[in-house]
């Protein structure tokens, strides 16, 4: 009953603010809301990082802003598509729809792309392969709710480097996402979704050929490299270097990369956020983001520490000192939005969109109990077994992200039981090393998991575009893709991929930190949402975090 009344309480404050600019600073209602994904930012980069960290960056947020210690995505898969589209609508892939990145569509029997859309082209150029907008998303986000409450005169727009990472943040009703197009082209690019034309300031910034600049260095460590203690030695076994044939090791010659990879290379090096950073300036100044009292929205999601952190994995120099930069670039938007928003006049949260696990060969050399599961195999046990039983290994349609497709046409056809066929798949998956348990899809659409690994595959499990069958594998254990050439990957649902930070700062936020209460990805929406006076995005299933505000 506090809580309730608590709520109403802020909501009704909130929305008289703009009325009443006398009243205490702390009941104003934000000119801008910055939400920032670091992609792929483990929690513990926070405190394995800490003591090089500058005052005015990460230690800023957590020192000023509230700092939820215990913070954890609640599903699988753990992958770059579902984290971004639960940031921001406070709702799971189980109401969202985004499943994975790519899935099976089990109606039209192809891979969808999670932003793909055939209905569009891209904007700043024609270019094959870049028709993307929000379709698939079937929910509201958090820059969607903003803009209804102004009746559409509030903004909402989504940069990044990635396609996913601008589109979904932003989301239906957005006004423009922004994302980087790499090749031999080097443009933050668009969606006629959004916009006919690109705005004469991203012409105007696609014309200083800031890639190109960027990538005319070497990637040197910020730090002397006898410093980065906090990381395994540069040339390690377990690192896959970007530049094919060569060690994985400083310094990175990025002229020479350029001829392997193009302007894409600036995805996979720290340059690829001072990029972004200087794209999101030219975003707040082109746009007037936050400079009237009518509410806008930016999101702002760092891809390149995923591409290294895929890479090199969590234990290398080349991840410490990406966030050794990232921690200037955050101190550096931080600066720009006091500067030009103003301090005390917008709200920023802080999160990620999964971790990511230790290569699985690095822990097993230090006598883990990890390994490398073969999907491939997986799969062609699974059809041997059924060819063997029913004389068809056809009754399996896909196999992707966890979850077996069922040939249900086929079934019908042969007068089989799905249900069979089912009980036979994960019989037989489960002999396999790495495979831990698994659920029927019948289970999770007509069962309430409430606890355990259970909650968190129904919490990703959609019932129009989910599996059959879906797989939980063991803790450490990866995808043998990663198993001979280094690096590592994430989409578990164990803590490793669902432990990340989640940093409140600005208007109305308290200073402090929780320790001891697990929050959930689908509580931030929900708590900027009551500080604002906002209606949380349609879907939203998340609660309040009530420490964090004022
Ligand atoms: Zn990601």
């Amino acid at each position: 009953m506090k809580k309730v009344l608590f709520v109403v309480t802020v909501t009704v404050f909130a929305a008289c603010s703009v009325k009443k600019s006398s009243e205490k600073k702390v009941l104003n209602s934000p000119k801008l809301v910055v939400g920032v994904v670091v992609d792929q930012m483990r929690y513990d980069y926070l405190t394995r990082f800490a003591s090089k960290f500058s005052e005015n960056g990460f230690k800023k947020l957590m020192q000023e802003g509230f700092n939820c210690q215990e913070h954890h995505f609640s599903y699988m898969p753990t992958y770059t598509g579902p984290g971004h589209a639960s940031v921001f609508t406070g709702t799971t892939p189980q109401t969202h729809g985004i499943i994975a990145n790519d899935w099976y569509n089990k109606k039209l029997k192809k891979y969808v792309y999670c932003a793909e859309d055939t209905l569009v082209k891209s904007v700043g150029g024609d270019f094959e392969g870049e028709n993307r907008s929000p379709r698939n998303l079937l929910v509201t986000t958090l820059g969607d709710q903003i803009k209804l409450k102004s009746n559409g005169k509030g903004k909402s727009i989504g940069i990044s480097i990635k396609d996913r990472g601008a589109i979904l943040p932003a989301g239906k009703m957005a006004n423009a996402a922004f994302w980087y197009r790499g090749g031999t082209d080097g443009l933050m690019i668009s969606s006629t979704y959004y916009m006919d034309d690109l705005p004469n300031w991203v012409r105007e910034f696609n014309t200083q050929k800031l890639p190109n600049k960027y990538l005319n260095q070497n990637w040197e460590t910020l730090l002397p490299i006898a410093e980065y203690t906090e990381s395994h030695g540069d040339d390690s076994p377990y690192e896959h270097s970007i530049m094919t044939g060569k060690k994985p090791v400083f310094p990175y010659d990025l002229v020479e990369g350029q001829k392997e990879h193009g302007l894409s290379l600036l995805k996979e090096v720290p340059f690829g956020n001072d990029y972004l950073l200087d794209f999101v300036k030219a975003t707040i100044k082109g746009e007037s983001l936050g400079k009237d009292t009518i509410m806008d929205f930016l999101s702002v999601s760092f891809s390149s520490p995923d591409y290294i952190g895929h890479d090199y994995g969590p234990n290398s120099i080349e991840i410490e000192d990406t966030y050794l930069r990232l921690d200037q670039n955050i101190a550096d938007l931080i600066a720009y939005l006091n500067k030009n928003v103003g301090e005390g006049e917008y709200v920023l949260f802080l999160t990620a969109d999964h971790g990511v696990a230790q290569v699985p060969q690095e822990l097993k050399d230090q006598g883990a109990t990890v390994g490398y599961y073969n999907d491939s195999t997986i799969l062609a046990r699974v059809k041997e077994e059924l060819f063997t039983k029913y004389g068809d290994s056809n009754l399996i349609e896909n196999y992707s992200n966890y979850q077996f497709f069922l040939n249900h046409d086929l079934i019908k056809t042969k007068g089989l039981k799905s249900k069979e066929i089912s009980h036979l798949v994960l019989v037989t998956s489960l002999e396999i090393p790495g495979v831990k348990s698994g659920l029927f899809g019948t289970d999770l659409s007509r069962k309430y998991f409430s606890n355990g690994m259970n909650r968190y595959v129904q919490k990703g499990w959609n019932m129009q575009r989910s599996g059959d069958v879906t797989l939980i594998m063991e803790p450490g254990w990866l995808s043998s893709r990663y198993e001979h050439k280094g690096g590592t990957s994430h989409g578990s649902p164990w803590a490793y991929d669902t432990h990340v930070p989640l940093l409140f700062f600005g208007l109305g936020i308290n200073s402090g930190s929780s320790s001891l209460k697990k929050t959930w990805v689908e509580d931030i929406v929900p708590t900027i949402c009551n500080l604002i006076g906002v209606q949380a995005p349609m879907g939203s299933s998340g609660t309040t975090i009530s420490e964090v505000l004022k």
